[in-house]
C-alpha cells in the first residue's frame, strides 16, 4: 500500500536517538532547548515550547492567553478536532468561521462577516493552515486588531511554508503559532509539538504550563527559597514535555527540512500536470505552501467520491479524506451544531480525495497513483 503520509527516517536520525538513549537524560537535558533554539531561529521566532503533541500546545496556548470557562474560541471546521477542542479543554465556547472553498483555509471576509453580525465576539481565533497553505495572517491579525481577539495558527501543516517571504511561525501576525511533529507531518518526533511566539511573557506561561506549572526561576518566587532544591507551583500546569529522545530526532529531521518540503513541492507540481487531463480539480499551484497534504476533488458527488476512494484502496493506494467538518462530529452536534451550518466545508468534505504526498514518495509511486486514479475515474 502506497501510504497517504509517512515519516522519512534515516541512519542520521537512528544516530541521534542512539546517542540520546546512551546520554545522562532521556528528558530534561539538553535535547529539548536545543531543539527549541533551532526550531525557533528557523522560523524566526525569538520564543519556542515543544511539548508532547500539537494538541497539548493548542491547549497551553488557549491557557496562557487567558481562554476560560466564559471565553468563546472560533476556527475553521476544515481541520482535525484538536483545533477546536483546546478551546472545549479551557472550558470556552467553540463556534466555527467557514472556509474558502479555493483553499480550504478559514475565510477571512466570512470572519469579518460574522464579527460585525455577533454580539459574542470570539477572544480566540485559531487559523488553520489547510494542507500547508497558509491563511490570510495580514487580513486575520487587521481584524484581530479591530475587534480585540488574539490569534492561535494552527501550522500542524505549514513548518516550511512561507508567506510573503516569511516564514510560518516567525508570529508578526499572530500570538502564538503551533506545529505537529506527528509521523504524517513535515517532519517528525513521533509524537510531538512546538508553541512558537514572539511574547516573553507568553514564552513563559507556555514553559511553566508544560510542567505542572512549577518554576525554578527565584525572580518569580512568591516566597522565600529554602535552599536551592527550591520550586514553587504558582499555576495548574500538566506534564506536556517532550523527551530528549523525541527532541533528537527533531533536529536530524530538521537538517533536511528543506529538502523534504522542496520534494513535497516537485511531487505537487508533477501532480498538477499528470492530472490536468483528469476531470479533476486540482489545488491551486503554490510554491509557498509546506505541501503536507495534496487534495483533489471529485465531480459527481459523495457517493462517487466514495466509489474513487474504494478503486483506490483496492488497488494499493491509501488514499484518505480531509476533513470530516468539526461541527458534524457527535461531540460537536451534541453542542447544538448541524449540517448546512459551514455549506463551504461540507462541500469541501464532500467531493475531497487526499492523494499520497510525502518526502519519500518516489516518481514511480507518483505515476503509480496517477495511473490506479485515471482507472478509477
Ligand atoms: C495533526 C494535527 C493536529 C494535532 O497534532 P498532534 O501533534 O497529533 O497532537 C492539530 N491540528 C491539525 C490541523 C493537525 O493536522
Amino acid at each position: 500500500m502506497i501510504p497517504y503520509a509517512r515519516q522519512s527516517i534515516t541512519a542520521a536520525d537512528v544516530a541521534a536517538v542512539l546517542q540520546v538513549l546512551q546520554s545522562d537524560f532521556l528528558t530534561q537535558g539538553p535535547a529539548v532547548p536545543a531543539f527549541e533554539r533551532a526550531l525557533g531561529a528557523y522560523c524566526d521566532a525569538p520564543h519556542a515550547t515543544a511539548m508532547n503533541s500539537a494538541t497539548s500546545a493548542l491547549h497551553l496556548a488557549c491557557l496562557a492567553l487567558g481562554l476560560g470557562p466564559r471565553g468563546r474560541l472560533w476556527t475553521s471546521p476544515n481541520t482535525f478536532v484538536a483545533s477546536a477542542n483546546c478551546g472545549r479543554y479551557c472550558g470556552a465556547a467553540v463556534d466555527f468561521v467557514d472556509i474558502d472553498r479555493a483553499t480550504g483555509n478559514l475565510d477571512p471576509q466570512r470572519l469579518e462577516d460574522k464579527l460585525k453580525r455577533s454580539r459574542k465576539r470570539p477572544d480566540v481565533v485559531v487559523p488553520v493552515h489547510f494542507a500547508g497553505r497558509p491563511c490570510d495572517m495580514a487580513a486575520i491579525a487587521g481584524l484581530a486588531r479591530r475587534y480585540g481577539f488574539r490569534v492561535i495558527e494552527d501550522a500542524s501543516h505549514a513548518l516550511g511554508a512561507t508567506s510573503a517571504g516569511a516564514r510560518v511561525g516567525n508570529g508578526r501576525h499572530s500570538d502564538i503559532t503551533v506545529f505537529s511533529f506527528h509521523p504524517v507531518k513535515i517532519i517528525t518526533t513521533g509524537e510531538g509539538g512546538m508553541a512558537l511566539t514572539r511574547d516573553a511573557r507568553l514564552h513563559e506561561m507556555l514553559q511553566r504550563l508544560r510542567t505542572h506549572g512549577i518554576t525554578r526561576d527565584p525572580r518569580r518566587f512568591r516566597g522565600r527559597p529554602h535552599g536551592s532544591w527550591y520550586y514553587e507551583q504558582v499555576a495548574l500546569g500538566y506534564n506536556f514535555r517532550m523527551t530528549d529522545i523525541q527532541a533528537a530526532l527533531g533536529m536530524a529531521q530538521l537538517a533536511r527540512l528543506d529538502t523534504f518540503v522542496e520534494k513535497r513541492r516537485a511531487l505537487a507540481r508533477r501532480y498538477h500536470e499528470r492530472l490536468a487531463p483528469l476531470p479533476l480539480e486540482r489545488p491551486p499551484p503554490d510554491d509557498a505552501s509546506a505541501w503536507h497534504l495534496y487534495v483533489v476533488h471529485a465531480r459527481g458527488g459523495r457517493a462517487r467520491r466514495a466509489a474513487i476512494y474504494r478503486r483506490l484502496r483496492d488497488a494499493g493506494i491509501g488514499a484518505n479524506v480531509h476533513y470530516i467538518p468539526v461541527h458534524l462530529q457527535p461531540y460537536y452536534r451534541a453542542l447544538g451544531f448541524r449540517a448546512g451550518q459551514f455549506p463551504s466545508a461540507e462541500a469541501h468534505y464532500g467531493s475531497a480525495l487526499t492523494l499520497p504526498l510525502y518526502a519519500d514518495l518516489t516518481e514511480a509511486q507518483q505515476d503509480e497513483v496517477v495511473a490506479a486514479l485515471e482507472r478509477a475515474l
